[in-house]
């Protein structure tokens, strides 16, 4: 009798089961989101051990994230039913070449061809890995000592230029032709100056992980022989997204046996902004002639109705290998759709609908907060979100990144609102007195404490005895006294009527120095930083004044616990691939939000495809309910701006969505108005309008083009062309210094400097000048 298959294969259909046993050779899946290729790679890795293939140590597997590689190691754990110990050799491609660069750094040299061992300087096993700071400070140097003028040509764009190179592996002397003119012809040279920098440093950026792996794997035959009869066994999730240096390594380490096993979806690529190339999936069968190709078809994650949404907005990208995907699953819940009069709305009407959806409403099942996730596009979005949660006390976790009110800017600002309401606050005073630098140092920050100690004072007043007394010497005396004038005249101002809080909020800010201190930064983090801030003086309109919002933080920040228990989550949509949740809601589903303006502003299609399938990775994140909304209004820059609904929104087929109705409407109560097919519904309500959210929402909705046309009528809210202003201003944000951007007039050119909605541009033929943020468009690659 035949043995009774292994419970991990039983759990499998047989498409699965065939990528999982076909063990020798080169294996691809490629099948869409939630069709069980993570499941069948990691019972893949099971079958592996369990059939005495490999040793835990003899498999490689590559994950995309350092969670991910946490989550494949304890589900191979339940597999097996007992603990994985010593696969060392699963985790991201930086973990893995972390442990292999540690071996061989010392064949990292100048010259990577004329190794000779123990001879000049080479890169030593306990090396520093850089962080982007540390990245950008070196390179500052470098730029400075070699006479650049680091303004007009930032730093930071050779950063740029130089990962661009490392994602494609290339080391300084394999610059090709058409690249050497970049960062005004001193680009190639100042790579090279750079790693030789690091070396004497003793150090690497994350770049160099992979790139230095490849490099001593091209020039050691020998070790690179070693690792490929080793890794008996490679397997690879996310494949869509590996850039080209990923791509070279996992072909070198393959080449040998060719047992490698790769699983992805060409329509989840999201990363290409990134140096990511889905050519690299497509490619398989040609790289691994006789590649044993695996589709899967069934999807065990989603609804019928989710799936056909997804279906329907990715069906918009042109050049797709295009798969078709099924479920058994039951019908379920229609994708909801829902507009909102503005953003806070939306976040007030997803927070009561969490709370409801715990209950079980609609004839939903009940769920719990560990159920549901709110993905956005951005991460400014989420600080709506996380305001409304801690009001209303419901918890919460940000993943990939600090809650709004513990993040470092947010901090410093508030810091800043607090000294201006109580001057006696010393924490919040020691928390800016030297932020921004004002050359105030340990010292003069004891004198401060001494002399108010000794006047029984607080740390603001003995500041200010100090100055009097001149008991602060040099550059510091000067930004000190200033910052406490500064700070008693934002204190008059609380009482200026004529100066709302949300406007006494920036003065402070910019006066302060606080928001020049960001803007000067060059540093990745800085833009999101400057966001976080205009989202601080957003977040104060709910407010009467500072010291309203202050009371407000300082009690829900008392509240929020790290206390066990269900939480709801929030995150990017990029962070949230390979995740699955019952419940997602989508919000902020607008033209120049998502998709980004950036990618509108582009002439080709690549960046809005890029969108398009970072949509498909949302909706696709859903199990049982998917909620998709928009707002109407945004304040953008102070200004309320009416938004119109994502193009996605119109891509979604009618007869998988439902259209809830916004509370306050028809007389209160939720209810659907109708499939989209049936909007004409709502066109009762253009004689009649009660409230602002009833406006918005007839405007908003995906179908009031289709009422425009019918009744004749203009739109009710301001029409779009009057917003072109402020996309402006949207373009300017979506622009970063070291940019190659195409202007009508003056051709291509590259961002030096960005000022309001103005830009300074260094033309190929034309020069420098400054030009307005409209007339630009990012260049097409
Ligand atoms: P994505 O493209 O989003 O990364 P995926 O193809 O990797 O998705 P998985 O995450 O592996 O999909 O699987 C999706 C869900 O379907 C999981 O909950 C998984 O447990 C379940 N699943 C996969 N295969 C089967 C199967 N044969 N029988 C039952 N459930 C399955
Ligand atoms: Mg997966």
């Amino acid at each position: 009798m035949a043995a009774r298959p292994a419970p991990y294969l039983d759990e499998l259909n047989p498409a699965q089961r065939e990528a999982v046993e076909t063990l020798d050779g080169p294996v691809l899946m490629l099948a869409g989101a939630g069709t069980g290729k993570t499941k069948a790679l990691t019972a893949r890795v099971v079958h592996l051990l369990n059939t005495g293939r490999a040793r835990p140590n003899e498999i490689l597997s590559v994950t995309f994230t350092n969670k991910a590689a946490r989550e494949m190691k304890n589900r191979i754990s339940g597999m097996l039913g007992q603990t994985v110990e010593g696969m060392p050799w699963l985790g991201t491609f930086h973990s893995i070449c972390v442990k292999l660069l540690r071996r061989h750094a010392e064949l990292i040299t100048d010259d990577a061809d004329s190794v000779v061992e123990g001879a000049g300087p080479h890169l030593k096993s306990n090396f520093t890995i850089l962080d982007t700071d540390d990245q950008l400070r070196l390179l500052k140097q470098l730029v400075q000592a070699e006479g650049i003028d680091d303004k007009r040509w930032p730093a930071r764009q050779l950063a740029n230029i130089i990962d661009g190179w490392k994602n494609r592996a290339l080391t300084p002397d394999k610059i090709p032709a058409s690249d050497a003119g970049a960062y005004n012809h001193r680009g190639p040279q100042l790579y090279a100056a750079y790693q030789r920098r690091l070396l004497e440093l003793n150090a690497v950026d994350f770049g160099d992980l992979l790139l230095h792996v490849v490099t001593i794997f091209q020039t050691h035959p020998d070790i690179l022989e070693k690792y490929q009869r080793w890794f008996r066994y490679i397997l690879v999730d996310e494949y869509q997204d590996t850039n080209v240096a990923q791509y070279l390594w996992l072909r070198l380490l393959a080449s040998g046996h060719k047992n490698i096993c790769c699983v992805g979806d060409d329509d989840q690529s999201i990363y290409g902004w990134r140096g990511a190339e889905v050519g690299n999936i497509l490619r398989f069968e040609k790289d691994f002639p006789g590649a044993h190709v695996v589709r899967l078809e069934q999807n065990y994650r989603s609804t019928p109705h989710i799936l056909a949404a997804a279906g329907g907005v990715i069906r918009g990208n042109q050049g797709r290998l295009g798969k078709e995907l099924w479920t058994e699953a039951q019908q379920g819940e229609k994708v909801r759709l829902i507009g909102h009069w503005d953003g806070e709305e939306e976040a007030r009407w997803i927070g009561e609908e969490i709370e409801s959806m715990q209950g079980g409403t609609r004839g939903m099942r009940p769920y719990s907060l560990d159920d549901m996730a709110i993905l956005v596009r951005a991460s400014h979005q989420m600080r709506a979100f996380e305001d409304r949660f801690l009001t209303i006390g419901l918890p919460y976790r940000v993943i990939g990144g600090p809650r709004f009110y513990e993040r470092m800017e947010i901090r410093d600002a508030m810091a800043y609102f607090r000294l201006v309401v109580s001057p006696t606050d010393d924490l919040a005073f020691e928390r800016i007195v030297n932020t921004p630098k004002r050359g105030l140092g340990d010292k003069a920050q004891q004198t401060i404490q001494r002399i108010a100690r000794e006047n029984g004072v607080s740390l603001l007043d003995g500041a200010a005895l100090a100055v009097e007394q001149g008991a602060i010497k040099g550059k510091g005396a000067k930004a000190l006294g200033e910052l406490v004038v500064g700070l008693a005249r934002w204190g008059r101002m609380t009482g200026d009527k004529d100066v709302s809080h949300m406007e006494l909020a920036e003065i402070i800010l910019d006066e302060s120095g606080y928001t020049t201190m960001w803007q000067n930064d060059k540093t990745p983090e800085a833009p999101g930083r400057l966001e976080n801030l205009k989202e601080l003086v957003k977040a104060l309109e709910s407010f009467e004044n500072l010291q309203g919002f202050l009371e407000h933080v300082s009690l829900v920040m008392d509240n929020e616990s790290d206390a066990e228990g269900a939480k709801v989550s929030i995150m990017t949509l990029h962070a949230a691939k390979g995740l699955e949740f019952p419940v997602v809601f989508l919000p902020g589903w607008e033209d120049g939000l998502f998709p980004s303006q950036r990618s509108m502003d582009e002439s080709g299609v690549k960046g809005l495809e890029e969108e398009r399938r970072l949509a498909y990775v949302g909706i696709t994140r859903a199990e049982e309910v998917c909620t998709i909304s928009f707002a109407g209004n945004r304040r953008v820059f102070g200004q309320w701006q009416s938004q119109m609904p994502s193009r996605f929104v119109d891509e979604l087929p009618e007869e998988h969505v439902e259209v809830l109705t916004p509370p306050g409407l028809y007389g209160g109560g939720y209810g659907a108005a109708g499939g989209m097919g049936g909007m004409g519904g709502m066109g009762g309500m253009s004689s009649g309008l009660e409230s602002r959210a009833a406006e918005a929402n007839v405007y908003n909705s995906p179908g009031w083009k289709r009422l425009q046309s019918r009744q004749g009528e203009r739109p009710i809210s301001q029409p779009r062309e009057s917003r072109s202003q402020v996309i402006d201003l949207d373009a300017v944000s979506a622009h970063t210094v070291g940019e190659r951007v195409f202007h009508q007039k003056f051709g291509y050119g590259t961002i030096l400097g960005i000022e309001g909605d103005k830009l300074e541009i260094e033309f190929e033929k034309a020069g420098t000048k400054k030009v307005v943020a409209r007339f630009i468009h990012a260049a097409d690659d």
